[in-house]
Order: C-alpha cells, then sequence, then structure tokens
C-alpha cells in the first residue's frame, strides 16, 4: 500500500481531485472530514477545546461554532498552537487507524487529502512530518482563478478572498514541493485526463 498526500490551496479543485482518484479506485481519506467528525457535538476532543477556550465557542445546541473558534485564534498565533496541540494528535491518531483499516482491506493506493499538507511539509510538521508518504499531489491554479472561483463559491468579496489566500502558503511554492502538480485551470475534462496519467504514475512511485 502507497500512501499518498493530496493537497491544494483555496479553491484551487483540491476536492474535485480527490473525487477524480477515488472515482479511479484510490482509497481517499478526508483530513477535513475527521477534524468534523472528532468535533461533533459531545466528543472528547470538543470537550477538551471548551476547557480551553471557553464555552462561547459553542452555539446554543452545544455545537462548536468555527466562526468564533476561527475569529478566536486567527490572529493570535499561540492560541492557535493551544488548538493545533489539541486537534493534531487525535487526527493523526484516526487517520492511522482509517489507514490501518485501509491496508487490511487491500487498498494499493490510499490517497490522504490533507488542507496545510504543503505548509506542514515547509516547516517540517503535522502530517507531512508523521506519515511516510511515498508522494505528494498538488492541485493548482493560478492565483487569479483560485480568487475567482473562491468568490463565486462562497459568494465573498475579492479582499475576503484574498485574506484568506494569505493565510497560506503561495501556490506558486507550494507547486514547488509537490512531486506531481495537476492543474485545474481548465475543463474538468483536462483535469480528469491529468487525474488518470497521474495515478497510473502513483502505482510506480
Ligand atoms: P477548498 O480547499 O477551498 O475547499 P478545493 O481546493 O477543495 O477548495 P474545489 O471545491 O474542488 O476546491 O473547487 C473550488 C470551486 O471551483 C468549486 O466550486 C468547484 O466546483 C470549482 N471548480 C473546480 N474545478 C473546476 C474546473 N476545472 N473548472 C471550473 N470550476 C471548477
Amino acid at each position: 500500500m502507497k500512501l499518498i498526500g493530496l493537497s491544494g490551496g483555496i479553491g484551487s479543485g483540491k476536492s474535485t481531485v480527490a473525487r477524480m482518484f477515488r472515482e479511479l479506485g484510490a482509497t481517499v481519506i478526508d483530513a477535513d472530514a475527521i477534524v468534523h467528525e472528532l468535533q461533533a457535538k459531545g466528543t472528547p476532543l470538543l470537550e477538551k477545546m471548551v476547557a480551553e477556550f471557553g464555552g462561547k465557542i459553542l452555539g446554543d445546541d452545544g455545537s462548536l461554532q468555527r466562526k468564533t473558534l476561527g475569529a478566536l485564534v486567527f490572529r493570535d498565533p499561540q492560541a492557535l498552537q493551544r488548538l493545533n496541540a489539541l486537534v493534531h494528535p487525535a487526527v493523526i491518531q484516526e487517520m492511522g487507524k482509517r489507514i490501518q483499516a485501509a491496508a487490511s482491506a487491500g487498498a494499493e493506493i490510499v490517497i490522504l487529502d490533507v488542507p496545510l499538507l504543503f505548509e506542514g511539509q515547509k516547516r517540517g510538521s503535522g502530517s507531512a512530518a508523521l506519515l511516510p508518504y511515498a508522494a505528494t499531489v498538488l492541485a493548482y491554479v493560478p492565483r487569479a482563478i483560485q480568487i475567482e472561483r473562491t468568490m463565486k463559491r462562497d459568494r465573498c468579496s475579492a479582499d475576503e478572498a484574498e485574506q484568506r489566500l494569505a493565510a497560506q502558503l503561495d501556490i506558486e511554492e507550494k507547486k514547488a514541493l509537490a512531486n506531481f502538480a495537476i492543474d485545474n485551470s481548465g475543463s474538468l475534462a483536462a483535469t480528469q485526463s491529468q487525474v488518470s496519467q497521474v495515478f497510473e504514475k502513483l502505482k510506480k512511485v
């Protein structure tokens, strides 16, 4: 079994590319989905987060208010570090379990869809430091298209899209770090054909 890391920048097509890999037969493990599950109402992780940041991060129904939490850590690197120290080990542990399950089920290519993979790779932290990736794949579009698609999908302003992009490593830097880059700036058919080609190459890494 081979572990492949997949990432992208905001609005660059990571989810689209992940879906195409899944359709080709890869097992895809979605780190974002794991985070959401582990932070669901009443979970031990959410309780720890409330102990650290206070009940204000919960809504009336007891579920996590991501916007409130985001605002708390957005301009406070120490708070972000405290949050990550709670969340990351739990996510990595759960990913480990799912990788094991995929291996037991005979999966050949397991793609881990991880939002800040290349940021971690650059800093030597996160899953990039902890998991033995055989290769990494980037869903790539030039910055201008990233902004345009994010604005359209999230109905946000260019300023908001720019601000969210600024919190991530520049897409061109990610491209330099990735073993494979899939250019998603054209049609979905053009992306599909690249995904198929990269999938064949991943079988040989
Ligand atoms: P994020 O990390 O911000 O959630 P993402 O990298 O997973 O985003 P997607 O959600 O796959 O990106 O794509 C962003 C938006 O662009 C979506 O609305 C998607 O439908 C659209 N999109 C993706 N690929 C293409 C394409 N080749 N042509 C046109 N639109 C596309």
